[in-house]
């Protein structure tokens, strides 16, 4: 099985969407798409049609651009079962324990509220790549819109028990702001202040810094490290009002 091509199209403000190409079937996904015309051109470019649209919450800066590119290519769009209501282009609902599929690559489905009550990411196992929508970012994670510090402090633990090496797909440039915010939740930890100093450097040279991994999460990380639900619901809250 050849490793999925992954592909990280920028757009809006600091959106990232994904565009996921299996080459031994010619199959080819979209994570998250807020808009549609740099998607269907990336794709484009590479000679590749999308055949299928993955979202993992409703928010529109994740599914802005379903109907469109469901319009331009005909691809059959997955979604959260618990926000079907809330995304009228679904075609396929799922929900944690089911599996995905694109061309011989399986992803099994996670449930991850919190962000959003049905938020959900995909897992390829065999790929070591997870997509988590808005649910984990390189030192950080998602606001807690729809759910609770003991909802999100679950989906950190669950994702924070994966192999260090899998790669954590986000759906935002939030880095620099985090790896601040972070500094200043563990003053001491060396290899986030490290982390900080790779980010700016990075970041002034107009660099994305996703995806990121979970051993670099495990070692950076101030909501996947808290100790309990409400030392990780009071860091919350500092970030949000930050
Ligand atoms: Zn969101």
């Amino acid at each position: 099985m050849t490793a999925l091509e992954i592909v990280r199209i920028p757009v809006l403000s600091d959106n990232y969407v994904w565009l996921v190409h299996d080459s031994d079937s010619g199959a080819t996904m979209v994570v998250d798409p807020a808009v549609a015309d740099p998607v269907l051109a990336a794709a484009a470019t590479r000679g590749w049609t999308i055949t299928d649209i993955w979202n993992t919450h409703w928010h529109p800066d994740h599914t802005g651009g379903n109907a469109e590119i469901k319009e331009a290519t005909g691809c059959t769009i997955t979604g959260p079962a618990a926000e079907f209501a809330r995304i009228p282009t679904l075609d396929v609902k799922v929900q944690g324990g089911d599996t995905v599929r694109l061309g011989n690559h399986i992803a099994s489905v996670w449930d991850v509220p919190a962000h959003t009550a049905g938020h959900i990411a995909y897992h390829f196992a065999d790929d070591a790549a997870i997509f988590v929508g808005d649910t984990m970012f390189a030192m950080g994670c998602g606001r807690l819109f729809e759910g609770t510090a003991e909802q999100m402090f679950a989906n950190m633990q669950k994702l924070g028990a994966l192999d260090d090496a899998t790669r954590v797909y986000c759906a935002h440039e939030y880095t620099l702001s985090n790896a601040r915010f972070a500094v200043t939740v563990e003053p001491d930890n060396d290899a986030l202040a490290a982390r900080l100093a790779a980010v700016e450097a990075a970041r002034a040279a107009g660099e994305a810094t996703v995806p990121t991994t979970i051993g670099a999460e495990r070692a950076t990380n101030p909501f996947l490290r808290a100790r309990d639900a409400a030392d990780l619901g009071r860091i919350r809250a500092l970030k949000d009002a930050a």
